[in-house]
């Protein structure tokens, strides 16, 4: 028979490490390494030029290591093609929503979901093919609160509800480890207060990287933070500890108190 896997067994669903990526003399990820466990709310926050993109990119394959490994759910990643990482199970939202004004809304979705259907190589001219990507494509718009502008041609949505398409898009390959990068910017307190219902009501079986400015969304959604700087790790670990460490707190000019009672973790 067949032991249950118990925790120690199942392997992290992304283990990074020594991750290093330079550019000349400008180290912009130095030396990282971190572990997330299956259903992860993991967030990565710093000042501008820390290395947060730069990571996310490494992660999704758009950007190469010069040194380290990735490993997803125990599979070594670190040469493997951004598609290959995609149909994986790697999805990312980007901070300029990356959506087809020309489609429509739900087209967008269907278009993002195409190259994840098990019969992708074969039968894809099938009409049924289309009905049942744009059946599950319906669903994700649900989820995002845009099943009302399914028809509509995306160029016609907000900043907002754009962002909201590159989420369902972001969804539409059914990921396991989704990366978000700022998903609150430029959005007003209603779409922020929106999008934490939204991703705080994603399935644990979807492990987030969120990297994010607005302090609130990293208490409201993380349950850890890593927090970089100078592409370092300067300190990772529970959101209400890592957001009350001193460096950090002074950063974003918040009181110990003030963010630790805001955070989950
Ligand atoms: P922000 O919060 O402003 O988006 P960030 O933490 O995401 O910043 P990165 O965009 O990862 O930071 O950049 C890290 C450092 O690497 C910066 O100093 C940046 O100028 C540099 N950098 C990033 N990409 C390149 C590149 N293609 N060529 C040269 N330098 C780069």
């Amino acid at each position: 028979m067949t032991p249950a896997p118990n925790a120690a067994s199942v392997p992290p669903v992304l283990d990074l490490s020594r991750l290093t990526r330079s550019y000349g003399s400008l180290t912009a990820v130095d030396d990282i390494s971190l572990r997330l466990p299956s259903g992860a709310r993991h967030a990565v926050i710093g000042p501008n030029g820390a290395g947060k993109t730069t990571l996310l990119d490494l992660i999704a394959g758009t950007n190469r290591p010069d040194r380290g490994t990735i490993t997803l759910e125990g599979a070594d990643i670190t040469r493997t093609a951004p598609a290959r990482r995609s149909r994986l199970g790697i999805a990312r939202s980007f901070q300029q929503p990356s959506v087809i004004g020309e489609l429509s809304v739900l087209d967008n979705v269907v278009l993002a979901g195409w190259p994840h259907h098990p019969k992708r190589r074969g039968a894809w001219r099938r009409p049924s093919r289309y009905r049942q990507q744009a059946e599950s494509a319906g669903h994700h718009l649900e989820t995002v609160g845009l099943a009302d502008s399914a028809g509509r041609p995306a160029s016609a949505l907000s900043h907002g509800q754009r962002r909201m398409l590159d989420l369902a898009a972001a969804l539409a390959g059914d990921p396991r480890l989704l990366l978000l990068d700022e998903p609150a910017a430029g959005l007003t307190d209603d779409g922020i207060g929106r999008l934490l219902g939204i991703i705080g009501s994603l399935p644990e079986s979807v492990s987030i990287i969120l990297v994010e400015h607005h302090v609130e969304v990293v208490a409201q959604l993380a349950t850890t933070v890593t927090v970089l700087k100078e592409g370092r790790v300067l300190v990772t670990g529970p959101t209400r500890e890592t957001l009350a460490h001193p460096e950090v707190r002074d950063a974003y000019h918040h009181t110990a108190n003030g963010l630790a009672g805001e955070a989950r973790g």
